[in-house]
């Protein structure tokens, strides 16, 4: 078995980074309007230990934003526990988090888009004016 500390610190590790960055197209899985990689920075996050050491992307690793992995998965999911800290890891939050993380980028912009839409149009008493403004300001939150 693959030890985790000289593994997670080898060159061997490091190398698979720039293939895995690429196949998430240089953003976080959770937050998909967040950039990942290049000058940004990034985590590479184990979504289990299984296959430690040939690891399969979108299966076995994500790649994620620093806020996304330290604050959200290792943080308010597990309650601030390390996976090893934890009774079991990925518990039933973080399994849900993971899997929105495997959706396709274009279907999760799709579905963030589609909340914005609903939002502006349920907050808006002109709903296709609502609507329509969700649409920009999603288009306006991708720009930035
Ligand atoms: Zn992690």
């Amino acid at each position: 078995m693959t030890d985790y500390r000289s593994y997670i610190t080898s060159d061997e590790w490091r190398e698979r980074h720039p293939d895995w960055l690429k196949e998430a197209g240089y953003r976080c899985s959770l937050f998909p309007w967040v950039k990942v990689g290049r000058k940004h920075h990034y985590a590479m996050h184990h979504l289990d230990y299984r296959n430690l050491g040939h690891e399969t992307y979108w299966w076995d690793v994500l790649v994620l934003s620093p806020a996304a992995h330290d604050w959200l998965i290792h943080g308010l999911l597990s309650g601030w526990k390390r996976p090893h800290q934890q009774k079991h890891y990925p518990n039933l939050p973080q399994r849900l988090a993971h899997n929105w993380g495997r959706l396709p980028y274009f279907l999760k912009m799709l579905l963030v888009a589609a909340i914005f839409v609903a939002l502006g149009a349920a907050l808006s008493s002109n709903h296709i004016f609502g609507g329509g403004l969700g649409v920009l300001i999603f288009i306006l939150v991708l720009w930035v």
